[in-house]
């Protein structure tokens, strides 16, 4: 009898080693990559057959979209000949990028703005930024203007030839749009890309994302659980600096040319689209709870707010995806 039931642990344990074994060969193998692009860093990891492949092309696609159209500073880019000439000729899918931006920015009554280019660059948040001289900044907030740029076909014109248009609170979600338009055509399971503060989560499957800590550290104070989405968030820790005792931060209220200040410290947006949750998410930051979680709406997009007094603000459909890592942290009650 004792020998009969060793012989079956035996075989149990064998059948274990078996399954682990062949459980081991089924998983879908995880392919990782992070690199630096539109400046910001971005990181992918992605599973299936096709995943080895699409993770290069995922990082091309981040490049390209930067280089050739995006950026301000890359010579040869569109939105660089644009400003620098007054007037470009978009492709089909940059214009459509462009209309959607108008209307964002129209819905926002403005306080979402693609034309503050010379206005951040006075701020300088990326390289050595100091709070600008009065005149220089209402003199470059003059030339701005989201409603001087028209667009008729696939012709854009400036308007005023001293405004710069900025994706800089956009171009990250376009981004996510490209690359999922790309997996799309793959044979990718599951993939989560980030550029920046903007994340794409791809597949049939439930994602989990960290809602980053906006008064500091790398750590996170909530956990969003997800189905297939895109996530930005705009924080206002993002990039900043302080001078004579005041933190200055990137996110700016395009009626002063000053930083929002409006007691939010961060704001999340999730929506099916990466333009509209990158988009959003600034224009949001800047309008505020009330008037953002309308503009949100507008869009059928979900929007969480995060005050300095670390109260979270959020519908109650979306707080029950919510789930709080960090008791400094309260959900406010939820009409
Ligand atoms: P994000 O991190 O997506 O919120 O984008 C912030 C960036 O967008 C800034 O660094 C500026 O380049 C630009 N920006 C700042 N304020 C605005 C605004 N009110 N509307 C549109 N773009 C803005
Ligand atoms: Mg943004």
């Amino acid at each position: 009898m004792k020998k009969k039931a060793a012989i079956i642990i035996a075989v149990l344990a064998a059948v274990a080693v078996a399954a682990l074994v062949l459980f081991d060969a089924v998983r879908p193998e995880t392919f990782n990559n992070s690199f630096f692009s539109m400046n910001t860093y971005c990181s992918a990891e992605v599973q299936g057959r096709d995943a080895e492949k699409s993770l290069a092309e995922i990082q091309s696609i981040v490049e390209k979209l930067d280089s050739e159209v995006l950026s301000r500073t890359a010579e040869n880019s569109v939105v660089y000949n644009l400003n620098k000439n007054g007037e470009a000729e978009l492709d089909s899918e940059t214009a459509t990028y462009f209309s959607l931006l108008a209307d964002i920015s129209a819905e926002s009554n403005g306080a979402f703005d693609f034309t503050l280019g010379e206005v951040s660059s006075l701020w300088n948040f990326g390289s050595a930024p100091s709070v600008p001289d009065k005149n220089r900044l209402s003199e470059a907030l003059s030339h701005s203007g989201y409603e001087k740029v028209s667009l008729s076909g696939n012709k854009i014109t400036l308007g005023d030839k001293n405004a710069a248009v900025d994706f800089g609170a956009s171009g990250k979600g376009i981004a996510l749009d490209s690359i999922k338009s790309h997996l799309e055509t793959q044979k990718v399971s599951r993939a989560v890309v980030s550029v920046g503060g903007s994340v794409l989560l791809y597949g049939k499957d439930d994602f989990k994302v960290g809602i980053r800590d906006p008064k500091g550290g790398t750590g996170s104070i909530a956990t969003l659980t997800t189905a297939e989405t895109c996530v930005s968030t705009s924080g206002n820790y993002e990039q900043y600096f302080e001078e004579n005792g005041k933190r200055y931060h990137h996110i700016l209220n395009p009626e002063t040319g000053y930083p929002v200040d409006n007691g939010l410290v961060s704001v999340t947006v999730i929506s099916e689209s990466g333009l509209l949750t990158d988009a959003l998410s600034t224009a949001c930051f800047v309008l505020g709870i009330e008037e953002g979680t309308q503009l949100a709406e507008h869009y059928g997009a979900k929007v969480i707010f995060i005050t300095d007094e670390n109260i979270i603000y959020t519908d109650s459909e979306t707080k029950a995806m919510l789930s709080l890592t960090d008791k400094n942290y309260k959900l406010a009650e939820t009409e």
